[in-house]
């Protein structure tokens, strides 16, 4: 199990900056797929441009990473990135963790958040300011690891 941090700044949630009422259409097409899992889904860009596709046949793949960095910026979504893999967007939530699957490789949702005092405690040790967390694990999800165990 690895365990990464990264001080990009990440989504607040439930803010719906004025930018997101007047999203192109394509974007709100992609706000639309991203939301549409609800909490706990993850999407790679290939699978959003997908769903785009089926939905809008003309879409191309430089305009779904557009929009999709552009929600990000918005603060409407959020990237989850894990060295060396494939990048993940899921809709703004609350801080939580992630594991990567290593037997499906799936990115599932973990409870999990830094106590504001250690947080606190980390920059002041370090001399850093940090604005975010990003917490990642790698290993087994729940059904590969009930799996294994059987
Ligand atoms: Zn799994
Ligand atoms: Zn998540």
């Amino acid at each position: 199990m690895s365990l990464s941090f990264t001080y990009a700044s990440m989504a607040l949630m439930d803010r719906q900056p004025a930018g997101v009422r007047r999203l192109p259409k394509n974007y709100a097409l992609l706000l639309d797929i991203v939301r549409a899992g609800g909490r706990g889904t993850h999407r790679t860009a290939s699978d959003i441009f997908a769903l785009a596709r089926a939905e809008r046949r003309g879409i191309g793949f430089a305009t779904v990473h557009r929009g999709l960095a552009r929600l990000c910026e918005l603060g409407t979504i959020s990237k989850i990135e894990v060295g060396g893999e494939a990048a993940w967007y899921e809709t703004a939530a609350p801080a939580h963790a992630h594991l990567l699957c290593e037997a499906c490789g799936r990115v599932v949702d973990v409870e999990y958040a830094i106590a504001p005092r250690t947080l606190r405690a980390i920059a002041q040790r370090a001399g850093v300011r940090i604005g975010a967390e990003n917490v990642t694990f790698r290993g087994a999800c729940h059904d590969c690891a009930a799996a294994a165990a059987r």
